[in-house]
């Protein structure tokens, strides 16, 4: 017979989601049981954000080493090496591994100092609150009972019938685990996940193609914003076939080859070491009983209200399961929120933007609408933009000669920011900064009222609001 336990709050999965809202409940004196089927952490920690921004830093010490042994002595700041950096890919994915077990195990031990039950196994739900999980490396089974059941089941890497993975065609979670350099990589989907590990797996050396079925890259954001990006992947001899459809792939073992029709509908084949498919994510809804908790759908994720409840009393839902964007800081927001409802606290998830950053070359970032979005919404709106080529501190990292900038979107008639968005080296890091001029509902004249540190990135910011009037200092 298998043993009950009994819990105010059940949470399933420990991605960012689940183990964020586990944590705040258990903070919050609520008894709390997480169950996990893989490892503590979820796609992000363990085979996602993390693991991939580790291979991107790695990729980029390494070109930055590379540039220091070239002949081009404009790379040099006068620092040589007389040899040529080398790699070895399996010590840095030990490097690697060895950051996503500390952080695997400091999540485990977080959720520990909340007093919240970590459960290792696989959970299958009967009816909305009762369900059973199969414990990890056991036949043993447990059953929970729950007052209150958050999801938080996140997503998978979207397999494509016609590009079945195997040794040589695979996804991103292989492609973060590969034990030597492919000479040659065909990338199957130039979105974010995509690029970033395609320019990682270039600064490395690979050979790197992108199969490509729209006119462009990264159509969330404006050409503007991805030109300097494709102007890096041009220096780099990076091809991107446009508007080509992959329709299969011959796989006998050694070099795939991938078939594809081209913009024109002409038939054509390319050849490569892997094959590396990163085409979407799809939520996990399958193959744990959802069918029998009697929540809604909309389309493939779970439906949810703006206080993450389900169609089902007391069942609420989080992260990659309920939809775009499929991010991380989104669930653990959601996870944090809906701990607290459950808690008696009124909260709502109403954020004015969720910034979104693609840790490409240079890195992209979002928050807010881009000034077509904000006309599109009515808006008369005002456009500052300051490049980083005026700058200081870029130029001081070289990081000002890469086309980037920053760009303000504002109302014209109240000054309020409706968007920034940025794009060059480290910009990742003004992310916050952007998304929290947003929610405070900054108006321009307050960022040019506030005093930017000298030298920093973040003068952009205000130089980008200085030029919404038309008055930027360097510029
Ligand atoms: P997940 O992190 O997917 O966690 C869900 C967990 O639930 C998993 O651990 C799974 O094992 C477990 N689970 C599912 N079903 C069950 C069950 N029945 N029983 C027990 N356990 C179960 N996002 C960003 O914000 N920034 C980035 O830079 C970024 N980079 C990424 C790079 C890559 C290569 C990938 C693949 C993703 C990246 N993401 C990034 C996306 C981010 O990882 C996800 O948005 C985030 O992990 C979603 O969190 P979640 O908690 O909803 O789900």
């Amino acid at each position: 017979m298998s043993q009950i336990k009994q819990c105010q709050v059940l949470v399933v999965g420990a991605g960012p989601g689940g183990y964020v809202a586990a944590i705040r409940a258990g903070q919050l004196g609520l008894k709390t049981i997480i169950v996990e089927g893989e490892r503590a952490g979820g796609t992000c920690l363990i085979r996602g954000c993390i693991p991939s921004k580790a291979l991107i830093h790695a990729a980029t010490r390494f070109e930055h080493l590379a540039q220091h042994s070239s002949d081009d002595l404009n790379d040099h700041m006068g620092i040589r090496l007389t040899e040529k950096p080398k790699i070895n890919l399996s010590q840095t994915i030990e490097w690697k591994e060895s950051i996503v077990n500390k952080l695997n195990s400091g999540v485990e031990g977080l959720l520990k100092k909340a007093k919240v039950e970590l459960i290792k196994g696989w959970a299958n739900f009967s009816d909305a609150k009762t369900c059973t999980v199969k414990l990890s490396g056991s036949d043993e089974t447990i059953s929970i009972k729950a007052e209150h059941v958050i999801l938080a089941n996140g997503s998978s890497a979207t397999e494509l019938p016609i590009l079945p993975f195997s040794d040589n065609v695979i996804s991103s979670t292989e492609a973060l685990n590969l034990q030597s350099i492919p000479k040659s990589l065909v990338i199957v989907g130039a979105g974010y996940i995509g690029l970033e590990l395609g320019i990682a797996f270039a600064k490395f050396g690979s050979q790197v193609t992108f199969v490509e079925g729209q006119d462009r890259i990264l159509p969330l954001y404006d050409k503007e914003m991805t030109r300097p990006i494709e102007q890096w992947l041009k220096k780099h001899n990076i091809e991107i076939i446009y508007k080509a459809k992959a329709t299969g792939v011959e796989d006998k073992g050694f070099m795939p080859r991938l078939a594809y029709e081209n913009a024109a509908g002409e038939k054509q084949t390319i050849t490569a070491e892997k094959v590396l498919v990163t085409v979407g994510r799809r939520p996990n809804t399958k193959g744990w009983g959802l069918e029998n908790m009697c929540v809604d759908m909309s389309g493939p994720f779970v439906k949810v209200d703006n206080q993450c409840r389900t169609a089902m009393k007391n069942v609420w839902a989080i992260g990659d399961l309920v939809g775009e964007p499929m991010l991380a800081h989104k669930a653990s927001a959601q996870g944090e929120m809906v701990a607290e409802i459950i808690a008696g606290h009124k909260r709502a998830f109403e954020p004015v933007a969720i910034p979104a950053v693609c840790f490409t070359e240079p890195e992209i970032v979002g928050v807010g609408l881009t000034p077509d979005e904000a006309k599109a919404e009515g808006y008369e709106v005002k456009v500052g933009k300051f490049p980083f080529a005026a700058i200081g501190k870029a130029l001081a990292m070289q990081a000002g000669n890469d086309g980037g900038f920053v760009r303000i979107t504002a109302c014209a008639k109240t000054q309020l920011i409706l968007g920034i968005h940025a794009v060059g080296a480290h910009v990742a890091e003004l992310s916050n900064q952007f998304a929290l001029a947003l929610e405070m509902r900054a108006t321009v004249t307050d960022l040019v009222q506030t005093i930017h540190v000298h030298p920093t990135l973040g003068e952009a910011t205000m130089e980008a609001a200085m030029a919404t009037f038309g008055q930027a200092i360097h510029s």
